[in-house]
């Protein structure tokens, strides 16, 4: 039986090289075809120009295993790792593209065939969701799956309609659940729980029918396509007998590297800190490996963020001794043969983890110092003012969100406003002291790249965020 999974990609991979697609390299997590997107946050990404028809190549259906990134933007999983057992910073989304080529049946039977065929998943333990007027999508789930109609839920949210952007392809999606049985908290998709780990969404089709105009009229496509994908670390939970992704077989092996450096053995108290450090190193190598240097902005600064995250959490732990940069060798060990940039990069990654965490340390110690000292002070529960949240970011390089996580355990929150405010305050000085070449225009050109790209860390990174382009 497969497993593992390395096994559980080539058989996805081999099953759509069978039915005729063309398997795909991964691109890198940087992508080269949106200059508005920071990271390749799903698998139909490099494929958006063939989408829309900008863009043709010599086949018209296509697999593969696409490595993505979600920390920031419209898709930002920062916040769950750790704290579910089916988010990750970084993880590979598998994925079968038509390009105008098959439409839903051929895309749910494939869908279909691959889970309970291929990998042997149980029928029983399968429930599905479909847009709610998506009448088409029901009846070959009922047809192709058999399932009974409860099972096949309508849902009349975002969740079930994808669009690519305010124009382009958009269109009805399905989602595929897995029941990991009522020991563990959660409903099914379209009640209150749906968030809990127990339903998990395995697998999303996308059915991309229309084309959204810019006169707001949305029109038929021609030939409509398919965009699927499926998160190789659920599928694999799956196949391993848990629901949880952080047991399975990579995951297990990073966090084992983690209890060893640390000197942290696993249990209840220590489980988020050793699983945050896993999934960033994974995010943190992936990114390096695909040249992404840390840095104070853009997507560097993204980062930077995840690896001073992780270098937290190791020191909670209590690690003497540098943590990260000895975890990339089992990395490499997991996922160097699928992946084999990795192993050409393991001296850069080990450098760059080794550097910046080793920099960090020292900052790291006396901002922690001055962050207990002031809670200590404000008291029990109290939301942590913006000025402090600054000081730790300005003088101590603590990320906004990294001071947030370190709160989040005491159910303590940050004054954002608050720390806005002091940052632009700092701004406004440091434009006022500016007294530059004494060229006015010249001044100008600098004041407004500034404030288009930011000097500083924070208003850059909000800036993409909020316009969620990120
Ligand atoms: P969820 O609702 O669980 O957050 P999603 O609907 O945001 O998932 P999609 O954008 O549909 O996810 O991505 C396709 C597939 O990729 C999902 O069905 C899931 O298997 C996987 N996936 C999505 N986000 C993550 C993540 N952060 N970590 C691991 N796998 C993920
Ligand atoms: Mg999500
Ligand atoms: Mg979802
Ligand atoms: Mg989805």
């Amino acid at each position: 039986p497969i497993t593992g999974a390395n096994d559980i990609r080539k058989a996805f991979l081999d099953y759509f090289k069978g039915q005729g697609h063309q398997v795909v390299q991964s691109a890198p997590l940087v992508p080269h075809n949106d200059p508005t997107l920071m990271f390749v946050n799903a698998g139909m990404v490099p494929f958006k120009n063939v989408f829309t028809g900008a863009e043709t190549r010599d086949y018209n259906r296509a697999a593969s295993s696409q490595k993505c990134v979600r920390a920031g933007g419209k898709h930002n999983d920062l916040d769950n790792v750790g704290y579910t057992a089916r988010h990750h910073t970084f993880f590979e989304m598998l994925g079968n593209f038509s390009f105008g080529d098959y439409f839903k049946e051929e895309a749910i039977s494939h869908a279909w065939n691959l889970i309970t065929r291929e990998y042997g998943l149980n029928k029983d333990k399968l429930t599905v969701t479909v847009y709610h007027e998506d009448d088409e999508a029901f009846d070959l789930w009922k047809k192709i799956a058999m399932l009974p109609e409860e099972r096949i839920i309508r849902i009349a949210t975002s969740d079930n309609f994808w669009s690519m952007g305010d124009t382009g392809p958009c269109g009805p999606c399905s989602e595929i659940f897995y029941d990991h049985g009522d020991h563990i908290w959660g409903g099914p998709p379209g009640t209150p729980e749906e968030d809990g780990d127990r339903f998990v969404e395995i697998w999303n089709l996308v059915f991309m029918q229309y084309e959204q105009l810019a006169s707001g009229e949305r029109i038929n496509l021609p030939k409509p396509s398919i965009d699927t994908g499926m998160g190789l670390e659920r599928i694999s939970a799956v196949m391993q007998g848990t629901h949880d992704n952080y047991e399975i077989d990579t995951f297990k092996a990073i966090i084992a590297a983690s209890v060893n450096a640390t000197g942290a053995g696993e249990n209840d108290k220590t489980r988020a800190s050793h699983r945050v450090i896993a999934d960033h190193l994974r995010a943190c190598s992936f990114l390096i490996a695909d040249g992404v240097l840390p840095s104070n902005e853009g997507r560097g600064y993204v980062l930077r963020r995840i690896m001073r995250r992780a270098m937290r959490h190791a020191h909670m732990l209590g690690a003497k001794d540098l943590v990260m940069h000895q975890l990339a060798p089992t990395l490499i060990r997991e996922m160097g043969q699928a992946f084999p940039e990795l192993g050409r990069a393991e001296r850069l990654i080990e450098e760059t983890l080794k550097l910046e965490e080793g920099r960090f340390r020292q900052m790291l110690d006396k901002g922690l110092k001055l962050l207990d000292d002031e809670l200590t002070k404000i008291g029990d529960g109290a939301e942590l003012p913006g000025d402090v949240a600054f000081k730790l970011y300005d003088t101590y390089g603590f990320p906004l969100d990294l001071t947030q996580d370190a709160l989040r355990s005491q159910d303590r929150t940050v004054d954002v406003d608050g720390f806005n405010a002091a940052m632009e305050e700092q701004r406004a000085k440091a434009r006022a002291a500016w007294s530059g070449s004494g060229d006015a225009a010249t001044e100008k050109v600098w004041f407004d790249i500034n404030d288009e790209f930011g000097a500083t860390e924070f208003v850059g990174y909000s800036t993409e965020q909020a316009e969620g382009k990120v």
